[in-house]
């Protein structure tokens, strides 16, 4: 399928499967050579990063854990209104190696968010791995060591991500027709 419909909007294939896949493959290498030894604990962040996960993982060779997080978006007192709560680490998180596994940074704020709540469980490190990055969006300075690949700023759908709940299901990405 070259293009899609979801709902108002029509996407066309910008990155196949194939293409995600030797990215994936060359992150998931990275990580085994830098990581040998540390027994790293990847925290995967949902909804949006199940099928880089999933596809990670099989390529890791080294000991490891996984498990999952989610970010609960509830109304709270703060200057913005809207405060992002992680919610899922049931792990003791002192002393471990930590991996991000995340599906896009966009502006940065979620990915800060996340830094700054494991940062408070005593990690000796921790590592962001991003299937997607879009670097001109980026507002916060952030170290992304495992990106797998670079893209502009137009909406993408598929390998995971979602237009409006649709199109996680898709194995290749999807970017906008305007
Ligand atoms: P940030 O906090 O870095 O601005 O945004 C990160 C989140 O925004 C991602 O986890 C994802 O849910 C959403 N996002 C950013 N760009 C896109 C995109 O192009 N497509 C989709 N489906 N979600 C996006």
């Amino acid at each position: 399928m070259d293009t899609i419909q979801i709902k108002d909007k029509k996407f066309a294939v910008s990155i196949t499967e194939q293409e995600i896949l030797r990215e994936v493959t060359r992150v998931a290498n990275e990580i085994n050579r830098d990581l040998a030894g540390k027994n790293p604990l990847f925290l995967s962040v949902l909804n949006g990063s199940f099928m880089f996960t999933a596809d990670l993982m099989k390529r890791i060779t080294i000991p490891c854990e996984i498990s999952f997080v989610k970010l609960a978006s509830y109304q709270g007192v703060s200057s913005t209104g809207v405060i992002k709560e992680v919610i899922g680490i049931n792990e003791d998180l002192t002393d471990r190696t930590i991996v991000i596994v995340e599906d896009i940074v966009d502006t940065g704020l979620t990915m800060q968010r996340l830094l700054e709540n494991i940062g408070t469980r005593n990690p000796k490190e921790i590592h962001i791995a991003s299937l997607l990055v879009k670097p001109d969006k980026l507002k916060v300075a952030l170290n992304i060591e495992y990106a797998a690949m670079n893209i502009p700023n137009d909406f993408i759908v598929g390998y995971g991500l979602d237009y409006d709940g649709f199109g996680r299901n898709y194995p290749d990405i999807y970017t906008v027709v305007e």
